[in-house]
């Protein structure tokens, strides 16, 4: 792992976003935002599964009507997208969102920017600047890269604030072409000492969703870079959540709820460890424990391959080997190694 880049901090509400604070898992909610109690019942679903900044979507004036009341019927720091509306992200901001999402170079006159970041000032209220290579404004210099594109319209962005003494930013440059964003993100994260938000925008469906998103974000993460994460996938956001602490874990980065280490199965197995595995893992959805739990297919190498295991099982006709940090604890058979290991786990 490269160090990680030291940004400026912010704070999201008391979200610490930046410097050597964790890096934090943001998702956006899918309903209608003007409906504030469904909006609220989603939103506390996430926090539930460990949602640590929520996004809404402000449409229209009535959407930012509701924001009032979303705010006080959860329990993270809520962040208000915007576009191109300044009423609506004054709105907002008197609202008391934690935080806007915007692009100031969107909105046409510099006044009505000025007013935003006045208020966004007094209320010690961070500002996003989120650029997508799929909106972005024509080149202002021919010959541009993507990538170049998006930093160019970043910066942009971010010398509008600057240039009104404001510094709680935060920036995002999402693609969907995963090098893309990596190119983007590397370029800037030695431009700003800015907090970036990384993302894969328009990633897809789960899998391929969680396979582009866990290559573009899991790249940039390796190489230091990122502060806040956010996994889009084409479903409901709770599996963005869930794949944002996956990307996380695999990189050691941060833990949550037990990792689950099973083999790919080869030859020498006698036992059915695809089946057995999607069991362990139903399981461990009951604990919120931050354990290593194994399932290997034979007695030969399996407590040696899952050595870095807290707890485990290495499989054998009819019966299986329990074992703790690679050692033997006890022979259980077939039809008890659920119960068993999760009596362990709970114990443990
Ligand atoms: Fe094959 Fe055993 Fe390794 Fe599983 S643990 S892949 S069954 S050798």
């Amino acid at each position: 792992m490269y160090p990680r880049r030291l940004s400026k901090v912010i704070n999201i509400g008391l979200v610490q976003v930046g410097g050597r604070s964790p890096i934090s898992v943001q998702s956006m909610t899918k309903t209608d935002t003007r409906d504030a109690a469904a909006t609220i019942r989603q939103i506390r679903e996430l926090e539930d599964r460990g949602c640590e900044i929520i996004r809404v979507a402000v449409p229209d004036s009535q959407a930012a009507g509701t924001l009032t009341k979303i705010k006080r019927g959860i329990n993270i720091p809520l962040i208000a997208d915007i576009h191109f509306d300044h009423h609506l992200a004054l709105k907002a901001l008197s609202a008391g969102v934690d935080g806007l999402r915007l692009n100031p170079g969107n909105i046409s006159e510099a006044s009505k920017v000025s007013e935003i970041v006045k208020v966004a000032k007094e209320r010690q209220t961070p500002i996003r600047i989120g650029v997508n290579a799929g909106s972005l404004p024509p080149p202002a210099v021919s010959g541009q890269t993507i990538p170049q594109r998006m930093v160019a319209t970043a910066m942009r962005h971010i010398k509008l604030l600057e240039d009104l003494n404001f510094d709680l930013i935060k920036v995002s440059l999402k693609a969907f072409d995963v090098p893309t964003a990596i190119e983007a993100y590397q370029d800037i994260a030695v431009k700003i000492p800015y907090p970036l938000h990384l993302g894969i925008t328009e990633a897809g469906t789960p899998r391929a969703g969680v396979i582009r998103s866990a290559a573009g974000i899991g790249t940039l993460l390796y190489l230091g870079i990122g502060d806040t994460i956010r996994v889009s996938l084409t479903t409901t956001p709770h599996e963005e959540v869930a794949a944002g602490y996956d990307i996380l874990k695999s990189l050691n980065l941060r833990e949550r709820g037990p990792i689950l280490v099973s083999c790919p199965t080869c030859g020498r197995c006698e036992a059915d460890v695809i089946v057995l595995a999607e069991q362990v893992e139903k399981m461990l959805q009951k604990t919120s424990k931050s354990l290593r739990v194994a399932v290997m297919g034979c007695v030969v190498n399996g407590p040696g391959e899952a050595k870095d295991a807290d707890i485990g099982i290495a499989c054998g006709k009819g019966k299986a080997i329990l074992f703790k940090k690679g050692k033997q604890l006890a022979v259980v058979a077939e039809n008890e190694i659920l119960v068993r290991l999760m009596r362990e786990i709970e114990e443990m």
